[in-house]
């Protein structure tokens, strides 16, 4: 489809030149977040048109019933894919968030990856994580994501539960004993009856998406699905 390229974002171009979240190169006007060759290059998971049945679907098989699940790409450390996580997360850049959300909905959707899902829950961060980064990366793509699918955003239903003491000098059963403890359904009502979509940015091993999944099917007939931006496969 051809895109209708408009007076104005031409002057806006030349006024404040956009550049890809990944390679930094300046953008085309007709390219929206990511360059075209850094969007050719991206390594897709392709979850979306599987989404029953994937390697991420199945990190949730045998701890919690899950409906859907999909990442967008696999994300890997020092490459393309940790700098856009990386300025989306400490960049100050909570706009990336967003625009990649919507292009994450764009091409879901062709795969009717939305069907039957009726609320988006992005993974809450304590507190005092949001206080120190201003915004929640995850409500940032979750707010893309409304944009095109114009599905409800439940921002206060679960809250992350705040921690004392360094989570790196723990050892891992304590971490994962932390983990298992860190979200509190606050608002049953709001979940109940509902196919709530879990929105992260990363998924690593799965434990905090369990967390807070344990925790929203607390509520009354509910249906989880799941949706990241990035998926680091076994590490
Ligand atoms: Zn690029």
């Amino acid at each position: 489809m051809e895109r209708t390229i408009s007076f104005l974002s031409r002057i806006l171009d030349t006024l404040a030149p956009r550049s890809c979240v990944m390679c930094g190169k300046r953008l085309a006007v007709s390219e929206e977040v990511i360059c075209g060759h850094c969007n050719l290059f991206l390594p897709r998971t392709g979850y979306a048109s599987s989404a029953y049945d994937n390697d991420l679907a199945r990190l949730f098989w045998g701890r919690i019933p899950i409906e859907r699940a999909a990442s967008f790409f696999f994300y890997k450390p020092h490459s393309d894919t940790s700098r856009l996580i990386y300025r989306l997360k400490y960049g100050g850049h909570a706009e990336i968030g967003e625009q990649l959300g919507q292009m994450i909905a764009e091409e879901f959707a062709t795969e009717g990856f939305f069907e039957g899902i009726t609320t988006l829950l992005p993974v809450p961060l304590t507190t005092q994580r949001q206080r120190q980064r201003g915004y929640n990366q995850s409500v940032e793509i979750a707010r893309g994501i409304r944009s095109v699918t114009g599905l409800p955003l439940l921002e206060r239903a679960l809250e992350r539960v705040t921690f004392y003491g360094s989570q790196t000098k723990k050892d891992r059963w304590q971490r994962n004993e932390n983990v298992e403890k860190a979200f509190r359904l606050v608002d049953a009502g709001a979940v109940s009856h509902q196919h709530i979509l879990l929105i992260d940015d990363i998924i690593t091993s799965g434990a905090t998406l369990t967390a807070a999944a344990k925790e929203v099917l607390q509520g009354d007939n509910v249906k989880v699905s799941v949706l990241s931006l990035g998926f680091a496969k076994n590490m």
